[in-house]
């Protein structure tokens, strides 16, 4: 063996079999796909070393792609440990800031300028807003997020403006197809890109330019690309154009030419967007263009695929042997993570999925803790008992740094962030925001502070124009100015606009506010208009907060959005509405309105103080949404809020989306080590006032050799209280009210005797038998039946435990058939 031999062979060290194989793969399409801590990131950074060390290709001829920030840092670290040097030329890069790069040295070929500017989504909200306004669109029916999220989803699946406007079936899709061709020709105009343009103005780069696209891909003699189960449309274009000979070139003479500078998409591509990767008879290069390197190694598993919502294709990783009928193809099967039960808990679990490459993990770190799954009285006993289980695994060693908090949304950080607080332990919240440093949040305080304080200016300035009432910047300099000047505060000057020397078009903006803002001094000063805080004439903080939500149209806007970012902050703005209903009941009002919301206000400032420092070295507990702990690991891991409803999320259950809420109950499990808890609230206050809550549907899927014997008794939901229904989401009002016709008569709750009787390892909900799993029920289609909510209706079909009921009043609607509580109507 020569040196340089050696100096690679030690790559291959502490690699199994068909990890070293990978590693060595000679080139060529490679596909590796296995389950989660199979070392498949392992895998892809040891190739990366091993092709430089082995001379099969220098560090700037190598394209390692992955989806976030943190995930490319992280694989650019390992490499350079690997390596043992500065890793300075390597391409490590996100999706994005790899096309960015590119982009900026050859946007003039598409007509920009090298100094683009890149929109982010809420500049791009704001200039969707403007064009939807210029064409005349409705902006309640047509908001500006949803049209965006189509427009989004268009672009990711490569269409253009013209495909758009031929694919539009109905008057909501006409309406998003001509906004996008308005929104698009503003972005030109204003040499501008948003973030799904740099993915597809690259594509149009290289489809346009052979000889362009020929450069990188001589540039990039490998490129390899981790969690790839979660490419879209866009993305797999560009890997196929900077890897393979081009299938495009088929599509006709002018081969994938013709489009214009503003449609940034490919003429020829199906209506889905996807295209076989591979090469056939067909696909043969054009005369005098050079074949593909055909390096692709991309890895993943696609019960980890995620991003469905934002267009990810699963078909990518699941059809990549027919798109590449010579990839070699490498499973691994041992997981090197997490102990036995872990693993079985996640195994048991996915197998309730159709829709996946079966796969089985196995491990040598031994059966370890059994998984734990507990039941708590409410969200605060929840929050309370995880900081417990986090304080008693650092007394036994586990850093805090090495333990997660993990949930299926932000608006869950909450009570978990409290009660750290309380216990003085340090957090961060991973790509996110701490609760209070929300932008929705910061602005209903920020509104709170100002009328606490009408001198501050700077709450002031916050909520003048939030949600945007037609007040600009120059007005508000006006305002603050003139305040200044006068020795007044804003609060005098908008009742007097005039007086500042403001135009009529402000000052009628301004008087609108002005008289929103005196109806919330009327509740502060104790004369709730409708009364509701009028008993006993002390103050409500949670009150305040609604009115403050329904007085200035804030909550309105976004209730009327389709946006799932704007639901998210819908569930933020609940979770402050719950945190000033805490405080309204542990600290009972004493004093007068002002002096209580002043200690409100202290309250929230302690917990929002973001610039507790840091250092602590034994790190931080970590929160973050399951989405964004995809790649990572932990010694611990708690997955909280593991409700129906909750988790899988309402609009999964809705919209039948469950396997892709499975497959992130998957990522969640697989990122423990050694100790895994999940937990549930029998009462949670995440939409209004506290509600009842029944157990997730994923835990009863997980097997129950692989959980603790108190798990089983934490399964049984407790039969719902027949709560008043309450709040938008149709789930909340269901669930929650008790049996249906098929179900078994309420009681104690299964124990473990009772499941296990059952043989209930696996059993889908549907399995039944214990108490509080919704019940089997089959309903008959054409059946007429009533609802508590939405009265009487006809069955449509059942779709698994789901059933669809056309009500006379409400339109069609998804409910669980276990829980909805439906009455036949004979
Ligand atoms: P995920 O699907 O969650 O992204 P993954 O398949 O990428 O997981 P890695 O993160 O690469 O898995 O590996 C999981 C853990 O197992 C890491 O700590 C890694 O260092 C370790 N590991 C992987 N392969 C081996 C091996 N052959 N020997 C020892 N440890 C290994
Ligand atoms: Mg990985």
């Amino acid at each position: 063996m020569t040196s340089v031999d050696a100096y690679a062979a030690e790559l291959l060290e502490g690699l199994n079999d068909p990890q070293r194989r990978a590693v060595e793969h000679p080139g060529g399409p490679l596909l590796v796909i296995a389950g989660a801590g199979s070392g498949k990131t392992r895998v892809l950074t040891h190739r990366v070393a091993y092709l430089v060390r082995t001379g099969q290709a220098g560090l700037g001829e190598i394209l390692a792609v992955t989806f976030t920030n943190k995930a490319a840092a992280e694989l650019r670290h390992r490499v350079g440990d690997l390596l043992g040097r500065s890793t300075k030329g390597l391409w490590v890069a996100t999706f994005h800031s790899a096309c960015a790069r590119i982009l900026r040295v050859e946007a003039e070929k598409l007509g920009y300028t090298r100094q683009f500017t890149i929109y982010d989504s809420d500049d791009s909200k704001r200039l969707v807003k403007r064009v939807l306004e210029a064409d005349g669109a409705d902006t309640k029916r047509f908001t500006p997020n949803g049209v965006r999220n189509q427009i989004s989803d268009h672009k990711n699946r490569l269409r253009s403006v013209e495909q758009a406007q031929q694919l539009a079936a109905g008057q909501y899709d006409r309406t998003v197809a001509d906004a996008y061709a308005g929104y698009q020709k503003q972005l030109v105009a204003n040499n501008a890109m948003d973030f799904d343009d740099l993915m597809g103005r690259t594509v149009d780069l290289f489809e346009r330019y052979p000889d362009v696209r020929a450069r990188y891909r001589n540039a990039f003699k490998h490129v390899l690309v981790d969690e790839y189960q979660d490419t879209n449309p866009a993305q797999y274009r560009f890997l196929q154009l900077l890897c393979m000979d081009d299938p495009m070139h088929q599509a006709g003479p002018s081969g994938g030419g013709g489009r214009d500078a503003t449609g940034g998409a490919v003429d020829a591509v199906s209506g889905e967007g996807r295209l076989p990767l591979g090469q056939d008879a067909l696909t043969a290069p054009l005369a005098g263009e050079e074949p593909g390197h055909r390096n692709l190694m991309v890895v993943g598993d696609d019960a980890q695929s995620i991003y469905g919502f934002r267009s990810a294709d699963i078909r990518n990783i699941l059809d990549f042997e027919d798109d590449f009928p010579d990839a070699e193809v490498i499973k691994l099967e041992q997981n090197y993570r997490s102990t036995q039960h872990i693993l079985d808990a996640a195994n048991g679990l996915i197998a309730n999925n159709t829709n996946q490459r079966p796969k089985h993990l196995f491990t040598d770190l031994g059966t370890g803790d059994e998984v734990r799954v507990r039941a708590l009285p409410d969200d605060h006993a929840e929050a309370r008992w995880v900081v417990g289980e986090v304080e008693r695994l650092a007394g036994e060693g586990v850093p805090l740094s090495q333990m997660a908090v993990l949930y299926r949304t932000n608006a869950l950080s909450r009570g978990i962030e409290t009660a750290l607080t309380q216990a003085e332990l340090e957090y961060q919240v991973v790509g996110g925001v701490r609760f209070f440093d929300r932008a929705e949040v910061k602005d209903a305080l920020s509104y709170l502070q100002w009328l606490h304080n009408p001198a501050n200016t700077v709450a002031f300035a916050r909520v003048v124009n939030r949600p945007r009432r037609g007040i600009g910047d120059t007005t508000v300099g006006r305002i603050l100015s003139h305040a200044a000047a006068t020795g007044t505060t804003p609060l005098d000057v908008i009742k007097d606009p005039a007086a500042a020397g403001l135009k009529t078009a402000a000052c009628k903006a301004v008087s609108t506010f002005a008289e929103q803002v005196a109806e919330l001094h009327e509740t502060l000063a104790g004369g709730h208009p409708e009364g509701a805080a009028a008993d006993g004439g002390d103050l409500r903080v949670a009150d305040l907060v609604e009115d403050v939500l329904r007085v200035t149209g804030y909550r309105a806007e976004l209730e009327a959005s389709t946006d799932p970012q704007d639901e998210g902050r819908l569930e933020n703005l609940d979770q402050l509405h719950a945190f000033a209903d805490e405080f309204d009941e542990e600290a009972p009002a004493e004093g007068d309105a002002q002096h209580v919301l002043d200690r409100f206000l202290q309250g929230a400032a302690l917990l929002s103080d973001a610039d507790r420092k840091a250092d602590n070295p034994d790190g931080q507990v970590t929160l973050m949404t399951l989405h964004n702990a995809k790649g990572l690991e932990y010694d611990a891991v708690f997955l909280v809020g593991c409700e129906d409803g909750v988790f899988p999320h309402s609009r999964a259950i809705d919209s039948g989306e469950l396997e892709e809420e499975r497959r992130l109950a998957y990522v969640g499990i697989t990122r423990a080590r050694r100790h895994l808890s999940l937990t549930w609230a029998r009462r949670r206050a995440l939409y209004g006032p506290p509600q009842s809550q029944v157990p997730s549907r994923f835990l009863r899927e997980l097997p129950l050799d692989a959980l603790d014997e108190t798990s089983p008794d934490a399964l049984s939901g407790q039969p719902g209280g027949g709560m008043p229904t309450r709040g938008r989401r149709d789930f909340s009002s269901i669930g929650r009210v008790g049996r249906g016709p098929g179900g078994g008569a309420g009681g104690s709750g299964g124990g473990a005797a009772n499941l296990a009787a059952l043989g209930l390892k696996r059993g889908s909900a549907l399995a039944g038998g214990d108490d509080d799993a919704p019940p089997a029920v089959n309903w008959r289609p054409g059946q007429r039946v009533r609802h508590v909510k939405f009265d009487a209706g006809e069955v449509v079909r059942m779709d698994g435990d789901v059933v669809v009921v056309r009500f006379d009043g409400h339109g069609e609607k998804r409910l669980i058939a276990g829980f909805a509580r439906l009455e036949p109507i004979t």
